[in-house]
């Protein structure tokens, strides 16, 4: 599955956000078969509406929404590319999420130490970055000299790879992060294969008061700014309010919204902001047994997609009976599209549309 980790200076708010997270996942384990893999990772669901309309019109027993797993990465202070702190540990953990929910502290509570003595998103935000970026720089300049003995021999990869290597060398000497190189459509394979800290896509959570919950404040507009500047996505929460709404039922968190002027939770944001960060869409499987949501990367082709449910769907693919989500829900259901002519029968070199209702025909 996809995974998204947390991480962010000592006392921002991470391990109440992460706790929220899986305590609301936990929550609604009656609805959802929910699964702790690891203390510090967790599964949630990805709330889609679409889906409740779905298995309405389907009258299915069950609804099964598709899930992202979360992954709390401690430990991360200044100088953790030097190993300070559980550096070296912190930096391997990363290395193994699809993207960064960066928490970054926009409150400010006496009470609670800053390591860094003040409120200063910006600065906490560089002082993070900094280290992906140095642990970054020391990985290519460690690749440096093999590569360009390989490319003065003629190989014609290592040239490829090495004026790749070079470029992203000079962006990280300018202390920008590796997402931001310019590269082509046929050197992202490489790209991602150097592995680089700096290269994920990175989500900002700005962690507010919870007073400021709605509107934000003044810290969070400025961690805004700086995500658009950087091709950066930026969320506001609260992560008390979080932690205080993730037990409670769900009409009742309607309600306790409403109070607080918020529209929805914010774990629901941030779970979808996630999701559309790590570029990933969903199909859905719909009939009376059940209606589930299925992730997949944008661009995947009908075969690809259905090797998600199972290889075999893959191996054996045959066809793919898809259904626009919007044709689905207009004509009532499949019946219903079948007889309009919206049930198309699509090939393996289909590429998969967000809400797409599809049925595979596989040979076994
Ligand atoms: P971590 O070290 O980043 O995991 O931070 P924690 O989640 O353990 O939070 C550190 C402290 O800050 C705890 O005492 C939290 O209760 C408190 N805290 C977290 N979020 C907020 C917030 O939005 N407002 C205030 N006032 N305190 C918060």
């Amino acid at each position: 599955g996809f995974k998204c980790g947390i991480v962010g200076l000592p006392n921002v708010g991470k391990s109440t956000l992460f706790n929220a997270l899986t305590e609301t996942a936990a929550a609604q384990a009656a609805n959802y078969p929910f699964c702790t893999i690891e203390p510090n990772v967790g599964e949630v669901a990805v709330p889609d509406p679409r889906l409740d309309k779905l298995s309405a019109i389907a009258k299915s027993a069950q609804i099964i929404p598709t899930r992202l797993t979360f992954v709390d990465i401690a430990g991360l202070v200044r100088g953790a590319s030097k190993g300070e702190g559980l550096g070296n540990q912190f930096l391997a953990n990363i290395r193994e999420v699809d993207a960064i929910a960066h928490v970054v502290r926009c409150f400010e509570d006496s009470d609670i130490t800053h390591v860094e003595g003040k409120i200063a998103p910006l600065a906490d935000i560089e002082t993070i970055e900094t280290e992906l970026m140095l642990a970054d720089l020391d990985s290519l300049e460690k690749r440096v000299d093999n590569l360009t003995k390989k490319a003065k021999g003629n190989d014609k990869d290592a040239k490829e790879q090495l004026d790749l290597v070079n470029r992203t060398l000079v962006l990280l000497r300018e202390g920008k992060p590796a997402r931001l190189v310019e590269r082509k459509a046929e050197e992202e394979r490489a790209f991602s294969m150097l592995g680089l800290l700096s290269s994920k896509p990175v989500l900002y959570v700005c962690n507010v008061e919870e007073s400021s919950a709605a509107a934000g404040n003044a810290f969070s507009k400025a961690v805004e700014e700086q995500a658009a500047k950087e091709d950066a996505v930026a969320v506001v929460i609260s992560a008390k309010i979080e932690s205080e709404i993730a037990t409670i039922s769900r009409e009742e968190r309607t309600d306790f919204l409403e109070t607080l002027g918020l529209e929805e939770a914010g774990l629901d944001r941030l779970i979808r902001a996630g999701y559309s960060l790590l570029q990933l869409i969903t199909y859905f499987t719909v009939g009376p047994k059940e209606a589930r949501a299925w992730t997949i990367h944008r661009g995947t082709k009908a075969p690809g997609a259905a090797g998600v449910i199972h290889t075999d769907f893959e191996k054996g693919f045959i066809r793919a009976e898809t259904i626009a989500y919007d044709d689905y829900v207009a004509l009532n259901g499949e019946a219903g599209a079948r007889d309009a002519g919206k049930l198309r029968l699509e090939g393996k070199d289909y590429v998969v549309a967000d809400g797409d209702v599809m049925h595979f025909r596989f040979n076994t």
